[in-house]
């Protein structure tokens, strides 16, 4: 008899357990037949897909009173989950030191039912096929919310960009490319994602693909994410995802009567998103306390400015510990490796990672009053975390609908790219916050429409809407 368990055991039955039990709940009603054959038939099929499984879970969760009345829609989210293609392929590079390695590239486009893919590349070492098709479904879910006529995929690499030289990136960078651009292209797949791409990708990583892509293909205007400003790119490119977010939980708070002056910000991660995110949470005279990063949390009571997020920016772009800012400003205190959940605050902003605020952490910030949570990051709390704050009776908004700002601004970057135009700075913005606005009004719409009221209106609402799009072009494509 088996008597130790690995951690992805441990998990696995957990998400086994979670499924048995959806199941069962759902034999009791007549509609739920579908339903468990569905969450059976990806067990079966991608068993240890821990983090699609629990993407794929939530949406269902969202979507019962949806199948109750339309049963139609079973077989279409039976065949929605199901990815339309996925592409795994070798990476072979070779470091300054002439020494040769191999990692494993992946781009899954998911679903095309609204549009060419569109979704963005992570280089993280965590990336594996279950990652990827998580963040796959999340983004055409998320592409259909933000109105574009876009579908969704994403891609990456299990490559850690992290201690390589520029040379070295750039070797891998080409690579990559060598394999991926055989699978993507103006008349099948555009092929780069959110502006700044995604962990461990920015306009670096985006050029040198660019570049490589350009040189193999001869073609220059397939390509609708990596061009710098003086080749292109909208003037508010690396912006828009962490703005958005912030557009995002203000649409909420207005929605609640309240605004984002004077209120305490926890916010992690210290990459593309999370320092927009501050910087437009100090644009509205909200006060972000906290930012964090994989080694630890830096939290500042006195609240950041603009001229301390410039120091925050030069640490990161050192690669130094966010510990270094104490020594300018010694009021604040730095957190080795911990999280900052454990910090009183009004809202929350995971904007780090998947899966980065667990059942303890919502509790923590449940019991230290927290009333708002706004997902930056993909998928960044555990379903237990979000199981916490719908109890606890809290706005919960969801990354897939918070965090769409940035590829919203891809989709418009299409058009002017079609027009030869350049919007300045200002017209996009004023864009964006239009699109979070009605992203914003069409989940509490959704959630009207379905008698889903507080707290889970804006979660629910944003599953239902985004599914609903989706499958009514699906549906009028036949079976696709
Ligand atoms: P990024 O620039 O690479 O920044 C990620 C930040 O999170 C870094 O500060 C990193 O720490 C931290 N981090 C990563 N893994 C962590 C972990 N396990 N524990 C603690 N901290 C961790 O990435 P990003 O573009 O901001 O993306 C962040 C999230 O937003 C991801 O979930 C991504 O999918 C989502 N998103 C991004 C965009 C976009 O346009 N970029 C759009 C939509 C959604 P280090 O600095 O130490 O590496």
């Amino acid at each position: 008899m088996r008597t130790t368990w690995t951690w992805e055991e441990d998990l696995l039955s957990d998400v086994f357990a979670a499924l048995c039990l959806t199941d069962i709940l759902r034999q009791c009603t007549n509609e739920g037949y579908f339903q468990q054959t569905l969450s059976s038939s990806i067990l079966r099929r991608d068993p240890y897909e821990v983090e699609f499984i629990q993407s794929v879970q939530e949406v269902l969760h969202s979507l019962e009173p949806v199948l109750a009345k339309v049963p139609q829609y079973v077989h279409v989210l039976e065949r929605l989950v199901e990815p339309e293609r996925v592409v795994i392929f070798k990476v072979p590079w070779v470091d300054d030191k002439g020494e040769a390695h191999v990692n494993r590239g992946f781009r899954v486009q998911f679903n095309q039912a609204l549009g060419p893919y569109k979704g963005g590349l992570r280089f993280h070492p965590t990336v594996n096929l279950s990652v990827v098709k998580f963040l796959a479904f999340e983004q055409t879910l998320k592409n259909s919310l933000s109105s574009l006529s876009l579908g969704g995929g994403k891609g990456g690499s299990d490559f850690n960009p992290k201690g390589k030289s520029e040379n070295e990136i750039m070797r891998f960078c080409y690579s990559f490319m060598d394999e991926l651009y055989r699978h993507i292209g103006p008349n099948q797949v555009p092929i780069f994602d959110t502006p700044s791409g995604d962990i461990g990708v920015g306009p670096r990583e985006i050029g040198y693909l660019f570049g490589q892509y350009r040189r193999l293909t001869s073609q220059y205007e397939g390509m609708l994410g990596p061009k710098g400003i003086q080749w292109g790119l909208s003037n508010l490119h690396p912006e828009a995802t962490g703005y958005g977010v912030v557009y995002f939980a203000k649409e909420v708070l207005a929605n609640l009567e309240k605004d984002l002056k004077d209120l305490r910000c926890v916010v992690s991660g210290a990459g593309k998103v999370a320092l927009y995110a501050v910087e437009k949470l100090i644009a509205f005279g909200a006060v972000p306390i906290t930012i964090s990063d994989t080694r630890g949390y830096l939290l500042d009571e006195d609240g950041f400015d603009r001229t301390k997020l410039g120091l925050i920016r030069e640490i990161k772009a050192h690669n130094n510990s966010l510990g270094e800012y104490t020594k300018l400003y010694p009021r604040a205190k730095y957190f080795d490796d911990m999280k900052p959940w454990t910090v009183k605050c009004d809202i929350a902003f995971p904007c780090a990672t998947q899966n980065e605020l667990n059942h303890a952490d919502a509790m923590s910030l449940i019991n230290l009053g927290c009333q708002v949570i706004i997902e930056g990051a993909n998928m960044p709390c555990t379903a237990e975390a979000i199981d916490v704050f719908r109890k606890s009776k809290v706005w919960f908004g969801p990354g897939k609908a918070a965090n769409a700002g940035g590829v919203t601004i891809q989709g418009l970057e299409m058009a002017q790219n079609t027009s030869y135009v350049q919007w300045t700075a200002e017209e996009v913005d004023m864009r964006l916050q239009e699109v979070m606005r009605d992203i914003h009004q069409k989940i509490i719409k959704a959630a009207q429409d379905y008698g889903i009221g507080n707290p889970e209106a804006l979660l629910h609402g944003a599953n239902i809407a985004s599914f609903l799009r989706v499958a009514q072009a699906m549906l009028e494509q036949g079976c696709v």
